[in-house]
C-alpha cells in the first residue's frame, strides 16, 4: 500500500515525501481510511508504530478540504497526557501541514500563558493540549470548544494513569455533541474500555501490534547484579560498547538527578529529565539529546513518555518498573518504525518478581545475562533490611526538617494530585 492510494490530498502527499516516507506504516494504513470516512476509531498502538501521522494526515486533510469559516475556529482538538508529548505531535501537524492553509498551536501547563493567549486569539484550526492548560484557558474564555469536529485522545491510558479523568470529562461536557472522537492507548484496561464505551459510538477497532507485545526488532537482555553495582555496570555497558545516544530509565526522580551526576563523574555527558525539570531544562535536554551532544538521557516514566526520538538504538532499564505495561512503554522507544534495537534490563534480586510479571504479560522469558565481577551477592533479605534502615533514616531526616520548619503541603490533597502530574 502506498501513500498515493490511501486517499491524501496534493499538499500532504508533498509533506510526507519531503518527511523520507516512502510508505504508511500498519497502523497508518489501517487509520487513516476509516478516519477519513468519518467513523470513531479505538486504535492500540504505542508510540513507535507512526501513530501520530496516523490521525494527523487523516484529520488535516478533512479540515483543509471544508470551506474556510469566516474566523479561525478550533476544529481539531487533541489532548495528551504530557507536555512533551504535546509539543512533538504539533511538530508533526506543522510539518505534514506545511502546505496547506490550517494552523496548529500548542498549549500546556509549566510555562507563561500569555504567549499561548495571544497565538489563540489569533485563530487556530488544530489545538494540541494539556488538559490542566487548556481548562484554565478555556474557563478564562480564551477560545471555544464548540466547533470541534474531530477529538483525538492520545496514550489515553496515560492519561487515566495521571489522573486526567475528571479534566477529560469536562473537557468532553464542552464539545459539539455531534462530533468524530479518536482514541489511541498503548494498552486496554478496564478504565480505558469505560471511558471508550462513554464517549465513543460504534468505534472502528483497529491494532498496531498486538497488545502488550514488544517489537520484534528489539533485543532484549537482563543483566542480574547487585543494587549497589547497577551504576558501575551502566557505565561499563555505556564505555565499553562505545553506545552514544543511550536512554536510561528509573523509577523515581531522585534516582534520575543520582544516576546522571553519578555518570557525569564518570566521564558520561548525561542529563536528567522528569516532572520537577523546568520546561525548559526539559526541552533543552531532549534537544541535546537529539543532536548528540548530550550522550545519555535519564528519565522516569512519564516524563520520557511519547518522546519522539527516531532510531534509538539503546534503551536501558536501569531499574525495572513494577506495572509490567510500562516495560512495554519504555523498551517502545528502540526499534522505531522498524529499525532494530537493543533492551537492556539491570536487575536486582529485589526486582526478580517484576522481571517474571513482565515476562508473563509477554508471554516468554527474557533472556539472562551475567558478567563477570557483576555476579548478584545480596540476599533478598539483605536488601530489605538496607531499605528499611534507609527509610528510617530518611524519616529522621524529615523529622527534623519539620521540627526546622520545613514542612511542605505534601499531605494537602492538591499536593498529592500535582505530584501524581508531575511524576
Ligand atoms: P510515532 O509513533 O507517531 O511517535 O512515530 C514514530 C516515528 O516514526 C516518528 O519519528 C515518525 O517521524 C516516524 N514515522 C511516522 N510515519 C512514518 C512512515 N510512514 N515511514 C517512516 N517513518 C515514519
Amino acid at each position: 500500500m502506498s501513500f498515493n492510494s490511501i486517499g491524501l490530498s496534493a499538499a500532504l502527499l508533498k509533506a510526507i515525501s519531503k518527511k523520507g516516507y516512502t510508505e504508511p506504516t500498519p497502523i497508518q494504513v489501517k487509520a487513516i481510511p476509516q478516519i477519513l470516512s468519518g467513523r470513531d476509531l479505538l486504535a492500540s498502538a504505542q508510540t513507535g508504530t507512526g501513530k501520530t501521522a496516523g490521525f494527523a494526515l487523516p484529520i488535516l486533510q478533512k479540515l483543509s478540504s471544508e470551506s474556510p469559516m469566516q474566523r479561525r475556529r478550533v476544529r481539531s482538538l487533541i489532548l495528551t497526557p504530557t507536555r512533551e508529548l504535546a509539543a512533538q505531535v504539533t511538530d508533526d501537524f506543522k510539518q505534514y501541514g506545511q502546505f496547506t492553509d490550517l494552523r496548529t498551536t500548542v498549549v500546556f501547563g509549566g510555562v507563561n500563558a500569555n504567549p499561548q493567549i495571544r497565538t489563540l486569539k489569533q485563530g487556530v484550526d488544530i489545538l494540541v493540549a494539556t488538559p490542566g492548560r487548556l481548562l484554565d484557558l478555556h474557563n478564562q474564555k480564551v477560545f471555544s470548544l464548540s466547533h470541534v469536529e474531530v477529538l483525538v485522545l492520545d496514550e489515553a491510558d496515560r492519561m487515566l494513569d495521571m489522573g486526567f479523568l475528571r479534566d477529560i470529562e469536562k473537557i468532553l461536557a464542552q464539545l459539539p455533541v455531534k462530533r468524530q472522537n479518536l482514541l489511541f492507548s498503548a494498552t486496554f484496561s478496564k478504565e480505558i474500555k469505560k471511558l471508550a464505551g462513554k464517549f465513543l459510538k460504534n468505534p472502528v477497532m483497529v491494532k498496531a501490534t498486538p497488545e502488550n507485545t514488544t517489537a520484534e526488532t528489539v533485543d532484549q537482555i537482563v543483566y542480574r547484579t547487585d543494587k549497589s553495582k547497577k551504576t558501575k555496570l551502566v557505565t561499563k555497558l555505556i564505555t565499553d560498547g562505545g553506545w552514544e545516544q543511550v536512554l536510561v530509565f528509573t523509577r523515581t526522580k531522585h534516582g534520575a538527578n543520582r544516576l546522571s551526576q553519578k555518570l557525569g563523574k564518570a566521564g558520561i555527558h548525561s542529563k536528567a529529565i522528569h516532572g520537577n525539570k523546568s520546561q525548559g531544562a526539559r526541552t533543552m535536554a531532549l534537544e541535546g539529546f537529539k543532536k548528540g551532544t548530550v550522550r545519555v538521557l535519564v528519565a522516569t516514566d512519564i516524563a520520557a513518555r511519547g518522546l519522539d526520538i527516531p532510531l534509538l538504538p539503546h534503551v536501558i532499564n536501569y531499574e525495572l518498573p513494577n506495572i509490567p505495561e510500562d516495560y512495554v512503554h519504555r523498551i517502545g522507544r528502540t526499534g522505531r518504525a522498524g529499525a532494530g534495537g537493543e533492551a537492556i534490563s539491570i536487575v536486582s534480586v529485589d526486582e526478580f518478581d517484576y522481571q517474571k510479571g513482565i515476562e508473563k504479560l509477554l508471554g516468554r522469558t527474557l533472556e539472562s545475562k551475567v558478567i563477570p565481577g557483576f555476579e548478584v551477592t545480596e540476599t533478598l533479605q539483605e536488601v530489605n533490611d538496607k531499605k528499611l534502615a534507609n527509610k528510617a533514616q530518611n524519616q529522621r531526616g524529615r523529622r527534623n526538617s519539620r521540627d526546622d520548619g520545613n514542612s511542605s503541603p505534601k499531605n494537602s490533597k492538591n499536593g498529592n494530585r500535582s505530584r501524581r502530574r508531575r511524576r
